[in-house]
């Protein structure tokens, strides 16, 4: 916020601070509550420099009331301090008027309330026109019954000059404070909502058991890929991942056992990536993790130490430790209009490779059996032995 706000001072800022992320009705209440007492604290000596004691008196009275508008604000009685505020007002406003005059600039005050009771989210529509209403009628007909009329004490000229000039200064104030927070409202609500669209908007990207980034936020990146590939005819590959067994698992240790596997291959995955390339899970048990700025061996290299790596990793189930294999199935693009057929390579590739006996990568170009028994050769019948129970099916 403060940097849409850069242009305001320093101690404005603070305050904005202070007030947002609050209810903002019972702050702005608040806020106006402390000015009121203040307000009227500093008027004590003005009506009586006017030599109108009733009102001096009457003013400490308001400045009671205005102590208690501000309790009743840390009760979170906002609504019950509107009301006693601008009762107050109104009862001061039509007071001073009767006491000095239309001139004394008393009924003005009257005027800043409208943007108060309209800021109010509880109030009926309805209920608010008829408020502002009924405080204009009272204006003009304070003002009419006035011209007419003269006022209880009768101060001299350049008195009324002070006061006059005094409330009108006071009530343009009151109008650019309104003003002020109106903004200031705007723009935390603004704020709130970008920030909200921005966890949204990550959320509908991220899978939430692993937190990796989901389906779609791979298609974002595939189209990203095939656009860099069309300007540079960089190559990359894309390697479907699919975790072997994972159902044996599941029976025998539960979903939820499953869940907390899935979360740390996941993150081993993650973890043994090359910063240019992407991973998602893309469904199940399966990843899919998307080489940037690489071309079929290199993407064959970099899965195998993939495959190594979780073959190696020693998961915690229950307490007990087991290790799962992969197999990977990669693929490079070759720049069809869609990522489609060379998801379809990958997929087609895991699958030799989950024929052949799981825990290897099967290149797409590779699928015939020849290349597969290679392949098998260098996965699974070469793999160590496992140092911990490794899944299969019982
Ligand atoms: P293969 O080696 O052929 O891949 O065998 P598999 O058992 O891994 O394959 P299959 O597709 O038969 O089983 C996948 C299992 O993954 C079935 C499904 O219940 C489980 N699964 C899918 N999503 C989740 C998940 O979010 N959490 C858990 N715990 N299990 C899941
Ligand atoms: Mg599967
Ligand atoms: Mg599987």
């Amino acid at each position: 916020m403060r940097n849409v706000m850069q242009a305001d001072p320093v101690w404005l800022l603070r305050l904005t601070d202070k007030v947002a992320g609050q209810e903002n009705l019972t702050v702005v209440i608040r806020y106006s509550a402390i000015v009121g007492l203040v307000g009227h604290l500093i008027y004590i000596p003005l009506f009586l420099w006017l030599d109108v004691a009733p009102m001096a008196v009457f003013n400490i009275l308001s400045c009671l009331v205005f102590g208690l508008a501000y309790w009743l604000t840390r009760r979170d009685q906002a609504y019950a301090a509107l009301l006693l505020g601008a009762g107050e007002i109104v009862t001061h406003a039509v007071l001073a008027v009767a006491f000095i005059g239309w001139e004394s600039g008393f009924g003005y005050f009257i005027l800043g309330l409208t943007p108060l009771i309209f800021y109010s989210r509880r109030w009926r529509f309805s209920f608010k026109v008829w408020l502002v209403l009924a405080l204009t009628a009272l204006y003009i007909a304070l003002f009419l019954l006035s011209l007419n009329r003269t006022p209880w004490v009768v101060i001299d000229r350049s008195q009324m000059g002070v006061t006059g000039a005094l409330n009108s200064i006071i009530v343009f104030f009151v109008f650019a404070a309104v003003a002020y927070v109106y903004r200031l409202s705007a723009i935390t609500a603004e704020a709130a909502l970008q920030r909200a669209n921005k966890a949204l908007e990550h959320q509908a990207l991220t899978d939430p058991l692993t937190l990796l980034p989901n389906r779609r936020q791979m298609h974002e990146d595939l189209l990203q890929s095939m656009a860099h590939y069309r300007a540079t005819r960089e190559p990359f590959c894309l390697v479907l991942i699919d975790i072997d067994y994972f159902k044996a698992l599941n029976d025998r240790y539960g979903h939820e056992a499953g869940d907390v596997i899935l979360v740390q291959v996941a993150a081993a995955m993650r973890a043994g990536l090359r910063a240019q390339d992407r991973i998602a899970r893309w469904g199940g048990e399966e990843f899919l993790i998307l080489m940037a700025a690489t071309a079929l061996e290199p993407a064959r290299l970099a899965a195998e130490r993939l495959r190594e790596r979780a073959a190696d990793v020693v998961l915690a189930v229950n307490g007990e430790p087991i290790s799962i294999t992969l197999t990977l199935g990669v693929a490079e693009y070759a720049g069809e209009p869609d990522a489609a057929p060379c998801l379809s390579r990958a997929d087609v590739a895991l699958y030799r490779g989950k024929q052949a006996g799981r825990n290897r990568v099967v290149t797409a170009e590779s699928t015939d059996d020849d290349r597969v028994e290679a392949l098998c050769e260098s996965g699974a019948s070469s793999a160590p032995e496992p140092r911990t129970r490794s899944i299969r099916p019982s």
